[in-house]
């Protein structure tokens, strides 16, 4: 799934390719992506401003704003005029200068979201979104007060969108490596210097992934990444083989001797007691 530096990337890239540009139409081909009943005509529209918030895309328009979440599968594309349109495509934005924007989704899970809705409408999933890493009130301390919310595992906490908006599976597990921070450790015990670390380390992953997508382009394999689905692979600071386990539906990648002082995590749908 693509997390916030993917999107923040590509968030940049579609400023370059549509801001400005003039709305000749927009046709949904698979009715399922548009979630909300929408009557009127996006014709004449002009693509004014286009924002990240956590995961979703917003592309503000005169009165109305269209909103994208690709959750899993879904991708843009921008097409110039005459290039083909997929036989996946699930909506294309047409332009006045005839090139396209293509929005398609892989696989049959059908999950991608767009909503078209008034300027001053949001959606309730975006009013509840949590701080943005990259927001000027994201501090220590505001990080410090999120953890001391509640007793919460640190790999769920950071990927609960209500808390921490933008970050996934993939960018909290090199997160937390880099801390040196165990997945399952209690979100209230941290000492300051690892909050600190957190802090740290949660903008030098975001802001390290931005350089290299933004140089390399948006994959689905970020090859750059340290040990998120390097299950086997040595750690690339002390060369323990990376671990892996089970959790909430999603694998979490570890190293043993940087960050569960040398322990196997268990499947934690069966154990309760690791930190
Ligand atoms: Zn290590």
């Amino acid at each position: 799934m693509p997390e916030l530096p993917e999107l923040e990337v590509l968030k940049e890239i579609l400023d370059s390719q549509i801001k400005d540009k003039v709305i000749l139409n927009f046709v949904v081909l698979k009715p399922y992506v548009l979630k909300n009943f929408f009557q009127g005509d996006l014709a004449g529209h002009t693509v004014r401003h286009i924002q990240r918030q956590g995961k979703y895309l917003i592309l503000e328009l005169d009165f109305l704003c269209l909103i994208i979440h690709l959750m899993l599968r879904g991708s843009l594309k921008f097409l110039l005029p005459g290039a083909k349109i997929k036989r996946s495509a699930a909506a294309v934005l047409e332009f006045t200068d005839h090139s396209r924007l293509e929005f398609s989704e892989i696989g049959h899970k059908k999950r991608m979201s767009m909503y078209i809705l008034p300027n001053q409408v949001t959606l309730k999933q975006i009013e509840r979104l949590g701080s943005d890493p990259f927001d000027n009130d994201f501090t220590v301390s505001k990080l410090s007060n999120i953890l001391n919310l509640k007793a919460r595992q640190l790999k769920s906490l950071l990927r609960d969108q209500t808390k921490i908006c933008g970050l996934g599976n993939a960018y909290t597990d090199e997160i937390l490596w880099l801390a040196r921070l165990s997945p399952f450790k209690i979100s209230t015990k941290l000492s300051d210097d690892e909050i600190k670390k957190l802090y740290s380390a949660i903008r030098n992953v975001l802001e390290g992934a931005i350089a290299i997508i933004r140089e390399k382009g948006i994959s689905e394999k970020r090859t750059f990444l340290q040990i998120h689905n390097k299950k086997g692979k040595l750690c690339p600071r002390c060369e323990e083989p990376i671990q892996y386990v089970s959790f909430s539906n999603s694998d979490t990648y570890y190293c043993p001797k940087c960050q569960t002082s040398d322990r196997k995590l268990k499947d934690r749908r069966l154990s309760k007691f690791y930190r």
